[in-house]
């Protein structure tokens, strides 16, 4: 028996029990949230139940081609819509997050909710505001841990076409088409099974990773060779950008995605870090190699999280400010990257 038994039992009840069903992601919904979402949808609808989805803000346009992601209600473009729906369900099953700020809007009315709530996560430290909590960091993709309880309630592997590409993109996005993350030779084996099932890799790849703006990759040339600095003695690089610096490159949503990882490729450098300027903030984005454990830096810092090597946060201040505290913050942790070598 795996060791998710113990959670398939109840979560296959609920699938079988419950009228109106929806699934909801989280805020700014990467291809993992969008891709777990779509499988599970597709999984559900296959099983003829009634079930519908909602993302809190607009999903980008590279995973707009995804079967099935034109029924994803966006909460901030629809908000009666997705809040009937709220009210309306009895099961809310949320996907790749575990605080309940990743909602967005919709966070205040799933709260009120009393429809049985599951969460489906990969990330590390849930908070508890759900029913049931199905949590599992040593899965690379909520994708991957969704077809793992499916699997389970199953007695077998699912698969059907739109089904196996959701599967397939939240794999590799979160996993930089197996660069980094979690992933494990069980993981492989479910991607081996998805390739076997005919879906069109190339297409895919090309769709996710070769569909960028001319624009957005000088805005890349621009971050790396006016915006980087590299601070040897902490193992650390990192990348500013200002508003300003966004709309001379004609910035659009999305754009700056994956510029975070671009530092760690520097020889010694273990840790990077990203600020995107905003209205009112400044949003951060961290990557690590090794044991350096970027969730709990940007949680004690700057009201973040994620997992030890990809986390986020951000800061109420100025971008010049935000760097600044970063400095400050960083030295003081600079015992810990010594210890680590
Ligand atoms: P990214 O840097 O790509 O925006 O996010 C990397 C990881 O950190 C993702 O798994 C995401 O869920 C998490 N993350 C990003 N920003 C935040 C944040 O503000 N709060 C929390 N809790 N997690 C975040
Ligand atoms: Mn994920």
């Amino acid at each position: 028996m795996s060791e998710l038994s113990k959670y398939t039992k109840e979560l296959s009840k609920l699938f079988s029990t419950s009228e109106n069903i929806i699934i909801v992601c989280h805020i700014n919904p990467d291809g993992d949230a969008i891709g777990s979402q779509l499988a599970l949808y597709h999984y559900l609808k296959t099983r003829g139940r009634n079930v519908s989805m909602i993302s809190p803000n607009n999903f980008q346009e590279f995973l707009t081609w995804m079967d099935g992601s034109d029924a994803i209600n966006i909460f901030i473009r629809d908000r009666q819509k997705c809040k009937k729906l709220i009210e309306e369900a009895d099961l809310i099953v949320m996907l790749d997050f575990n605080q309940p700020d990743r909602l967005g809007e919709a966070e205040n009315i799933i709260k009120a909710s009393e429809a049985s709530k599951v969460i489906i996560d990969h990330h590390r430290n849930p908070v508890n505001f759900a029913n049931l909590i199905i949590s599992d960091p040593s899965k690379c993709a909520t994708a991957e841990l969704v077809n793992e309880l499916i699997l389970e309630i199953e007695g077998k592997q699912f698969l059907n076409r739109p089904y196996a590409e959701a599967l397939y993109v939240g794999i590799i996005t979160d996993t930089g088409n197996f660069e980094y993350g979690a992933y494990t030779g069980r993981s492989l084996r479910i991607i081996a099974d998805i390739l076997d099932s005919g879906i069109e890799k190339e297409k895919i790849l090309n769709l996710i990773y070769n569909n960028f703006s001319a624009e957005r990759m000088m805005l890349q040339g621009y971050a790396l060779n006016k915006k980087m600095v590299v601070l040897p003695e902490y193992k650390t690089a990192y990348i500013s950008l200002s508003k300003e610096d966004m709309d001379m490159y004609h910035h659009v949503k999305g754009d700056t995605e994956g510029f975070v990882n671009l530092p760690l490729s520097i020889k010694g450098i273990d840790f990077s870090v990203l600020f995107i300027e905003k209205d009112n903030f400044v949003k951060l984005s961290f990557r690590s190699k090794g044991n350096f454990f970027t969730n709990e830096f940007a949680a004690k810092y700057f009201s973040g999280g994620g997992h030890i090597n990809a986390s986020g946060g951000e800061y109420k201040n100025t971008l010049e400010n935000t760097i600044t505290y970063f400095l400050k913050v960083l030295k003081e942790n600079n015992l810990r990257f010594e210890d680590k070598s």
